[in-house]
């Protein structure tokens, strides 16, 4: 008997190679082997809704337990994988369970930094936003009039400032960068954000450096700045942004940069190891490249079902992402890295706009905040490959419908 395609990763890319093994039909067995003890569950809705107690646990899940049970594939959660052993094709568990595979698909996705225990990174009272453990630990936490420091003003950091506030916490938000949200966006988008957390009262401090976390009986209660300044904190969460996991892959030999390297169908420099999602890097114009996204998550996954199922394809989806914060939902198309111009276009009411980013005259991407035509519209227009004058698109009354359907 052939052996199975063992998943490693409970997670998105994992239930959407699945979702599409299954729809085509394929009759190879699988195994899905995740750390976690829950099936594959969307993680976004961590940092929103189920962080501000608005979702059940069950919403969570990509699909019900039985589903998986009804589609006769193996399950082991609660195991992990603490070895593979690629010339045996086995994978290892942590308690030296040893499990063939006919193909081996990589899900392992990617952690949450830590600050290191030297700066009160150990201390209670301190989180990180991953896993549905994560929330369950500190939601009971977010109580009205507790103060809350945030390190780090990337999305996770900002959408759990927004709960806190929407809480009732006091909240501080510590950026070391001179903006927020500047390894991802361009000035104008965080200018946005930064308004929008600043009139909700969060005390947003950028380029201000953390320097340790204040230890009161082995508990946080505060922290000093590089400045001197202290910041008193009944708890930290802690969002520096997150690596990769790739060591079980980086033990196997297989090549590794910032992810494991992956060619256009998402194999591994093993033949019969693929990965997808956070964990992978793929090449994008001519560069590798890394994302955390439910998009790329999705995506990998599925092409990896097409391809082992024999479909001729490679990959090559256009990224997108979204992030909510208060009443703004901000979606993201494309990917702004190497711009070198971006225009503004203004939307219909206050608190809704877009940020166009160009490289030279080719659109790349677009930030639109509370403007779904802008998002919808821009999309098409970067999907057709038209690349409207910066000038065009700053006007408001360019028909953003008529530019997608090139009229
Ligand atoms: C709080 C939060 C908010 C987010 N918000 C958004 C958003 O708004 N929009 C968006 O597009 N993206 C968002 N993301 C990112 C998105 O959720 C991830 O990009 C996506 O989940 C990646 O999917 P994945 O399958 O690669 O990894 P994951 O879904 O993280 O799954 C990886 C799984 O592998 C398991 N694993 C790792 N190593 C082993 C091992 N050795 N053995 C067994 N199991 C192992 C892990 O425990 C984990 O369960 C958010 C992420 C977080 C954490």
């Amino acid at each position: 008997m052939t052996a199975p395609i063992v998943i490693v990763g409970a997670g998105q890319a994992a239930a959407s190679f699945i979702s599409r093994h299954v729809a085509l039909g394929s009759r190879q067995t699988l195994l899905l082997i995740g750390e976690e003890p829950h099936p594959p569950y969307q993680r976004p809705p961590l940092s929103k809704k189920y962080l501000l107690g608005d979702l059940e646990r069950d919403r969570l899940f990509i699909r019900p337990l039985q589903w998986y049970a009804e589609q006769n594939i193996g399950l082991r959660f609660g195991t992990r994988i603490g070895r593979i052993d690629p010339r045996n094709r086995q994978v290892v568990t942590d308690t030296g369970e040893a499990i063939d595979y006919d193909k081996l698909l990589l899900c392992t996705g990617s952690s949450a930094r830590r600050l290191p225990a030297s700066m009160g990174g150990e201390l209670d009272g301190v989180f990180t936003l991953r896993s549905i453990a994560d929330i369950d630990r500190q939601a009971p936490e977010f109580r009205a009039g507790r103060r809350l420091l945030i390190v780090g003003g990337g999305y996770i950091g900002l959408e759990a400032a927004a709960v806190a506030r929407q809480l009732g916490l006091e909240v501080t938000l510590l950026e070391m960068a001179e903006r927020i949200l500047q390894r991802v966006a361009a000035a104008e988008t965080s200018a946005y954000f930064r308004a929008l957390h600043q009139g909700h009262g969060v005390d947003l401090r950028e380029s201000a450096r953390l320097a340790r976390l204040l230890d009161e009986n082995g508990k946080v209660c505060g922290a000093e700045l590089e400045s001197g300044e202290i910041i008193a904190a009944d708890l930290v969460l802690v969002g520096i942004g997150g690596s990769p996991n790739i060591e079980l892959a980086q033990a196997a030999g297989l090549e590794c940069g910032n992810g494991i390297l992956v060619n256009a169908v998402c194999q591994t420099s093993d033949p019969n190891i693929f990965a997808a999602g956070d964990c992978s890097c793929f090449e994008r114009d001519g560069q590798r490249i890394r994302l955390e996204s439910v998009q790329n998550a999705a995506d990998q996954g599925d092409l990896v079902a097409r391809h082992l199922a024999g479909e001729d394809i490679s990959y090559s989806a256009m990224p997108w992402f979204w992030s909510d914060q208060y009443d703004c939902k901000l979606q993201i198309v494309g990917l702004n890295q190497g711009h070198t111009r971006t225009v503004t276009r203004p939307g219909n009411s206050e608190s809704s706009l877009s940020i166009w980013y160009y490289r030279d005259a080719e659109l790349i991407a677009i930030d639109a905040m509370n403007e779904p035509r802008s998002y919808a519209f821009g999309r098409k227009i970067i999907e057709a490959g038209i690349n409207p004058s910066p000038e065009l698109i700053a006007d408001p009354a360019t028909d953003l419908k008529a530019l997608a359907l090139g009229r």
